[in-house]
């Protein structure tokens, strides 16, 4: 028996000028689960991405977030439901501290109006609540650290700390373990992971190792359609995935 799908596309295709980059896609995410979307270069993940954000609109099919036919709407409204992206590239200020960061992710949602300094009480809640998301992704040692002075991975951390700040429901990762060491991938599987406790998680990511580790459940996308559908265990027996990945 099939879990509660969050997130649901239905035949989802993309074309740009005639190349057809995303091609009849189905894909279903299950609540409270970290969903990989894997591939090799060229498959389509980052299309699928773009439309699920509705940075892209498709050519042709559906995208239900909870039931709810959310094809054309804007995305801003994307981000409203509960839906937030952390991007590849580093989205943080880096000449404002790590605790001022997360602060101003905090009041994004509040229209980025500066309504905390009109209490005291208000301006501590937003404090606390900085602290605590500081805490949860191990970044409480850095708050008073310039963002530009931090090592990568802590960046990494910083950023999936002001993604968490809109309280998202479903978290798209664009390949959050990219350019980084061993500790630091370590640490971000840890938080990813603790993440997920309370969300649904849906990450493209090419380190392999790090999708076995996480993944609930994988989809493979090769030219812009779904190749394989499974576990880790399941897809990487799979003969035309290993195909896929050695053809290109
Ligand atoms: P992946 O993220 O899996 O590497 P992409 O989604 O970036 O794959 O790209 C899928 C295919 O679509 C590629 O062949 C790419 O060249 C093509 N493509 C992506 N964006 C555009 C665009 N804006 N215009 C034309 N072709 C595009």
């Amino acid at each position: 028996m099939a879990g509660d799908a969050i997130l649901e596309t239905n035949g989802l295709t993309k074309e740009f000028r005639g190349f057809v980059a995303v091609r009849n896609v189905d894909l279903r995410v299950e609540r409270g689960t970290i969903h990989a979307l894997i591939g090799p270069n060229g498959a389509g993940k980052t299309t699928v991405f773009n439309l699920l954000t509705k940075f892209l609109q498709p050519t042709s099919g559906r995208i239900l977030y909870n039931g709810q036919d959310i094809t054309r709407i804007k995305p801003a409204d994307v981000a409203r439901l509960g839906i937030v992206r952390s991007f590849q590239i580093s989205a943080v200020f880096p000449h404002l501290t790590v605790l001022e960061n997360v602060r101003v992710a905090l009041q994004r949602p509040l229209g980025n109006s500066f309504h905390f300094w009109e209490s005291e009480s208000r301006l501590n809640r937003l404090n606390g609540r900085a602290e605590e998301l500081l805490e949860d992704v191990g970044l409480s040692g850095y708050a008073g650290h310039l963002a530009v002075e931090l090592p990568y991975g802590r960046k990494r951390a910083l950023e999936i700390a002001t993604t968490l700040a809109l309280d998202p429901d479903m978290m798209l990762l664009d390949e959050p373990m990219a350019g980084m060491g061993h500790e630091d991938i370590g640490r971000i599987a840890e938080l990813i992971r603790r993440v997920a406790a309370k969300r649904t998680i849906l990450m493209v990511e090419h380190n392999l190792s790090v999708v076995a580790d996480l993944s609930d459940r994988i989809t493979v996308l090769a030219r812009g359609e779904i190749l394989a559908e499974g576990s880790y265990a399941e897809v990487s027996r799979d003969a035309r995935v290993m195909e896929a990945y050695m053809g290109t």
